[in-house]
C-alpha cells in the first residue's frame, strides 16, 4: 500500500565484511527505522532482523559475474520504493563508497531530490586482514596501502597494479580472485617473487579462509585449498606478521 505520508529519503549503509556484529550502531538506528530494506548479496541477511517485521526486505544480489539486477533496476527501485513507502536503506557490503557503486545510487537520489545520508561501514579491504591480524601499515614496514580493483569496467586487470607492484605498500586487491595469474605476473616483473602474499576467502563469515604463502607460491595455494570468491589478495611485507608466515618460514628452514 502506498503510504504518502511518509516522507522520503534512503541511507546508503555499510554493512561491514560479513559478521553482523561488525554493523555500526549507527546502522542498527538506521535499519530500525527502515521502511524498505534493499540488500546485497555481500549482506549478511541476520542484519535484517534489526528492521522492523513490516518492513519490506527487498534483495538485489549482485556477485561479480552474475547480472541478475542491473544497476539500473536497483537505482529504480531504491527511487520507487522511497517515494511510495519512505525511508528506504540500502545495505551494502562493506563499505558502500569503497567499490561498491555508492556514488551512483546517492546522485541517481540526488536527480530526485530524495534526500540520502550515508553511513559507513567496516571495508572488507581494511577489515579482513585487520581480523586476521594482518595490518595494513606497521611502523618501520608498510607506510601506505593501496586498494585496487583487480577487474575493471573494460575487465581488464587496473593499471594501478602495476604502479602498487613496484612501490613498498601494501596491495590490497579486491575483485582479483580470478586475475590471480595475472596479478602474480605483474609482481614477479616487479621482482616481487618472495613477497609476502595472503588471500582471504569470505573473511568474517562462517566459511572464512586464509591462504598465506608469498608471491612465487600463491597461486598453486589458492588452488589446492580450492579458494572460492568473494576473496581479497593482500601483497605485502606486513603478511609476515601472521602466525601461518611464520609457521613456513620455520618449514621452509627444516626442509631445506
Ligand atoms: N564495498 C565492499 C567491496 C565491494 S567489491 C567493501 O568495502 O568491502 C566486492 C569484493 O570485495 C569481493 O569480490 C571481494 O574481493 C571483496 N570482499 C567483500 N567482502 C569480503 C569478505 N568478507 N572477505 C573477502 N573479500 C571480501
Amino acid at each position: 500500500m502506498v503510504n504518502q505520508n511518509k516522507d522520503s529519503r534512503i541511507t546508503l549503509l555499510g554493512a561491514g565484511p560479513g559478521d553482523p556484529d561488525l554493523l555500526t550502531i549507527k546502522g542498527v538506528k538506521a535499519l530500525q527505522t527502515a521502511d524498505v530494506v534493499l540488500y546485497d548479496a555481500l549482506t549478511n541477511e541476520a542484519l535484517l532482523e534489526h528492521a522492523p517485521a513490516e518492513a519490506i526486505k527487498v534483495y538485489v544480489g549482485k556477485r561479480s559475474g552474475e547480472h541478475s539486477y542491473p544497476q539500473e533496476t536497483i537505482n529504480k527501485l531504491m527511487i520507487d520504493y522511497a517515494l511510495n513507502y519512505g525511508h528506504v536503506v540500502r545495505l551494502k557490503g562493506g563499505d558502500p563508497f569503497v567499490f561498491g557503486r555508492g556514488y551512483e545510487e546517492l546522485d541517481y537520489a540526488a536527480s530526485y531530490s530524495i534526500p540520502v545520508s550515508v553511513i559507513p561501514g567496516i571495508s572488507s579491504s581494511i577489515g579482513v586482514p585487520a581480523l586476521q591480524q594482518i595490518p595494513v601499515t606497521h611502523r618501520g614496514m608498510s607506510e601506505s596501502f593501496w586498494v585496487i580493483t583487480g577487474t575493471t569496467t573494460s575487465g581488464e586487470v587496473s593499471n594501478d597494479i602495476y604502479l602498487a607492484a613496484e612501490s613498498n605498500a601494501t596491495v590490497v586487491i579486491l575483485m582479483g580472485l580470478k586475475k590471480l595469474s595475472k596479478i602474480v605476473e605483474i609482481f614477479k616483473a616487479a621482482g616481487k617473487h618472495n613477497l609476502p602474499t595472503a588471500v582471504v576467502q569470505n573473511g568474517s563469515a562462517e566459511n572464512e579462509k586464509l591462504v598465506v604463502g608469498v608471491v612465487e607460491t600463491i597461486e598453486g595455494l589458492v588452488e589446492q585449498q580450492d579458494v572460492k570468491a568473494p576473496a581479497l589478495l593482500i601483497f605485502g611485507e606486513v603478511v609476515s606478521l601472521h602466525p601461518s608466515f611464520k609457521n613456513l618460514l620455520r618449514e621452509y628452514a627444516t626442509t631445506s
